[in-house]
């Protein structure tokens, strides 16, 4: 058997109530398919927490971004940013977010995501802090507001990106990287994404499962829950490097060594080949 390429998982939502049962085992297939970091995303200030506390629990594999998704800002506030920099400072924390603005669903309103960003975009800033954003149907709204901490543009991903070309090349030219996750396993609504994914320069391309939301489309047999899990994020490669025309191989030691970078995983190198 062909040894797995090392891949990273930049953004998985582990604190997920549908993991409970099983996380050991949903990590343990993990590294069987060559996972050899995990992100793990917070999206309200107890889910930081608790992705925190995974972390304590698996040093040498998994990190945590702390932060309030836009589906959640309606209750986040002013008076809750020392919280948050709590979360920030602990050494576990390798990024804000996940943060930003989605006008598909509104389950916020608009004005209150804006709130909630802009405070988090500040935090982030000031804590120069990497940053996981989350974008849909508000790109002009989300730009603009980013393009306000000119500090931040260089460290800041993208994640689940499912817009098109002229999306992308707005972003990359403001020098964001990019997450891309099952979407692209999608016939239909992964299309635009599909062909775009060839323009995401090599140094700013990492992958995502985004589980256990976005089960890719493509996997085959389909599992019969419809949960997703980091063991599928080979598919997601196999479909990104297709597209791009690039080797499996390529691709994965790129995203790999990107996700390091952005995340400043470095100093967990040893600790993550060791476990
Ligand atoms: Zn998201």
């Amino acid at each position: 058997m062909k040894p797995r390429p090392a891949l990273i998982d930049i953004g998985i939502n582990l604190a997920h109530n549908s993991f409970e049962p099983d996380r050991a085992e949903v990590i343990a297939r993990a590294r069987e398919a060559g996972i050899v970091g995990m992100i793990v995303t917070g999206s309200t200030l107890p889910d930081s927490a608790r992705s925190l506390e995974l972390c304590r629990r698996w040093p040498g594999l998994l990190r945590a971004t702390a932060g309030v998704h836009p589906h959640h800002a309606a209750a986040f506030h002013e008076t809750d940013c020392a919280a948050l920099a709590e979360l920030y400072a602990d050494p576990m924390t390798v990024a804000a977010g996940e943060c930003g603005l989605d006008y598909y669903r509104n389950y916020s309103p608009p004005a209150d995501q804006r709130r909630a960003f802009a405070l988090q975009l500040e935090l982030a800033a000031r804590n120069k802090l990497p940053i996981f954003l989350h974008q849909r149907e508000a790109h002009a709204d989300f730009m603009a507001m980013l393009r306000e901490h000119p500090d931040l543009l260089a460290r800041a991903v993208l994640h689940c990106f499912t817009g098109g070309v002229d999306e992308l090349d707005d972003c990359l030219a403001a020098g964001l990287s990019i997450g891309v996750t099952g979407w692209i396993c999608d016939e239909r609504r992964g299309e635009a994404l599909r062909t775009a994914a060839g323009r995401i320069p090599d140094d700013r391309l990492m992958l995502e499962s985004d589980g256990p939301y976005l089960l890719p489309r493509t996997l085959q047999p389909k599992p019969a829950h419809r949960r997703n899990e980091p063991m599928y994020l080979p598919v997601i490669l196999e479909a990104v490097a297709s597209c791009r025309g690039q080797a499996v191989e390529q691709v994965a030691a790129q995203t790999t060594a990107n996700a390091r970078r952005f995340f400043g995983l470095t100093l967990a190198v040893a600790a993550l080949d060791r476990n």
